[in-house]
C-alpha cells in the first residue's frame, strides 16, 4: 500500500468478500454489517455507549436561563455568545467530515459508528442554535456568527483543522486520513474545552444551568468521539505499518502541541475579562488534556505530568465512562511497536 495514493471509495456491496473486513482501509469487506461478525468486537460496546448517550436539545427547558440572562454581566454575555458560535462553527465541520470518511473506511462497524457520531454532531449544532434562539434575536445571532468567521484568532485555530480536513476531501489518501484523525482529536479533545470551562464556571455560580446541562451532554459525547478516534488511529497505524513511522509520530506531537498553543491563545483572549477563571490554571489544564489524548493514542506525555488542575471541568467521572473500558485493543497493541504498550483505557 502506498500511503500517498488516493483510497478508492468503498463499493456499497462486494458479495464475494466476507462481512468481517480484512482491514479498516483497503479491506476486503462485503459491505454488509453483522455486529456479531466484526473485526474489532468491542466496537459494538462503543456503539452502544454512543447510543445510550442519546439526547436532544428540546428535552431541556430553557425558561430558567431565559430569566437569568439579563443578570449576566456584559463581558459574561459577550463571552457566552462568542463561545456559543465558536463551538457551533467547530461542530459544523464534524458532521460532513465524519460522513465523508465513511466512504473510504472498509469496516462496516466503524462506518456505523461514524454515522452515529455525525448524527450527534448535528444535535450539538442544533443545541447551540436552540440556546441562541432562547436568548437573542436572529440579527444578533448573525452578527455573532460573522464575528466567529472573521476573528483572526478563531480563523487561525480553525485553519489547523480545516487544512487537514480539506486535504482529505481533495486527496483521500491513507496519510491524509491519519492527519484528519489527529486533528479531529484536537478539535473534539482540546479545542472545545475553553468553551466548556466557561459554561461550568457560570454553573458554579448557579447561572445558566440549563445551558450547562446541554454542554455537559455535549462534553460526554465529545469524550467518546475523541476516544473512538484515538482507537481508530491506533488500529489504522497497526494495520498499516507504513503509516506507523517516525515522521507521523512526530506529526502527532507537533500538531497536538500546535492545538494546545492555539487553544491557550484563544482562552487568553476569551477569558481576559472573566475574573473567576484563572488563565494560568486553564493553560495547565490544556496541557493536561493534551497528555491525556496522547496517552489514549498510546504515546508519551508531551507536557509535565500533573493531575487535573481544574477538576470542576470534569462533570463526567471516569467511572461513568467505564462501559467502553475493555481491552479490545490488547491483541493489536503487541504488534504496535512504535508506541507504548499501555492501552490508554485508564485515560478515558
Ligand atoms: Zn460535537
Ligand atoms: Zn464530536
Amino acid at each position: 500500500m502506498d500511503i500517498h495514493s488516493p483510497l478508492l471509495k468503498v463499493k456499497l456491496l462486494n458479495p464475494k468478500f466476507p462481512n468481517k473486513t480484512t482491514g479498516i482501509i483497503n479491506g476486503r469487506s462485503s459491505g454488509l454489517l453483522n455486529w456479531n461478525d466484526i473485526a474489532y468486537p468491542q466496537m459494538y460496546d462503543l456503539y452502544q455507549t454512543l447510543l445510550s448517550n442519546f439526547w436532544k436539545a428540546q428535552e431541556i427547558n430553557m425558561q430558567d436561563d431565559i430569566k437569568q440572562w439579563d443578570q449576566l454581566s456584559s463581558p459574561e454575555k459577550d463571552v457566552f455568545l462568542r463561545i456559543n458560535t465558536q463551538l457551533a462553527s467547530l461542530d459544523s465541520l464534524q458532521t460532513p467530515t465524519m460522513c465523508q470518511v465513511m466512504d473510504y473506511v472498509s469496516d462496516s462497524s466503524m462506518k456505523a459508528i461514524f454515522a452515529v457520531i455525525a448524527q450527534q454532531e448535528a444535535v450539538h449544532n442544533e443545541s447551540y442554535s436552540y440556546i441562541l434562539s432562547s436568548l437573542v434575536p436572529l440579527s444578533e445571532q448573525n452578527d455573532r456568527f460573522n464575528q466567529a468567521k472573521s476573528d483572526p484568532i478563531v480563523q487561525k485555530r480553525n485553519q489547523l483543522i480545516l487544512n487537514s480536513y480539506e486535504s482529505f476531501r481533495e486527496n483521500p489518501t491513507p496519510q491524509n486520513l491519519f492527519q484528519l484523525g489527529v486533528n479531529s482529536i484536537n478539535l473534539e479533545g482540546i479545542y472545545f474545552y475553553a468553551g466548556f470551562a466557561f459554561f461550568y464556571y457560570l454553573a458554579g455560580q448557579q447561572k445558566m444551568l440549563k445551558t450547562s446541562t446541554m454542554i455537559s451532554y455535549i462534553q460526554r459525547d465529545e469524550m467518546q468521539h475523541a476516544y473512538f478516534m484515538a482507537q481508530f488511529l491506533r488500529i489504522l497505524l497497526t494495520e498499516n505499518p507504513k503509516l506507523n513511522n517516525e515522521a507521523n509520530i512526530d506529526y502527532i506531537y507537533h500538531t497536538v502541541g500546535q492545538a494546545v498553543e492555539l487553544e491557550k491563545e484563544w482562552a487568553r483572549m476569551i477569558f481576559r475579562d472573566i475574573d473567576g477563571i484563572n488563565i494560568n490554571q486553564y493553560e495547565e489544564y490544556t496541557e493536561y488534556l493534551a497528555n491525556k489524548r496522547l496517552r489514549q493514542l498510546g504515546l508519551q506525555n508531551l507536557y509535565v505530568d500533573r493531575s487535573n488542575p481544574m477538576p470542576w471541568i470534569h462533570v463526567f467521572s471516569d467511572e461513568m465512562m467505564n462501559e467502553t473500558k475493555s481491552d479490545f485493543f490488547e491483541q493489536k497493541s503487541r504488534t504496535y511497536a512504535k508506541v507504548t504498550q499501555s492501552n490508554g483505557f485508564d485515560e478515558l
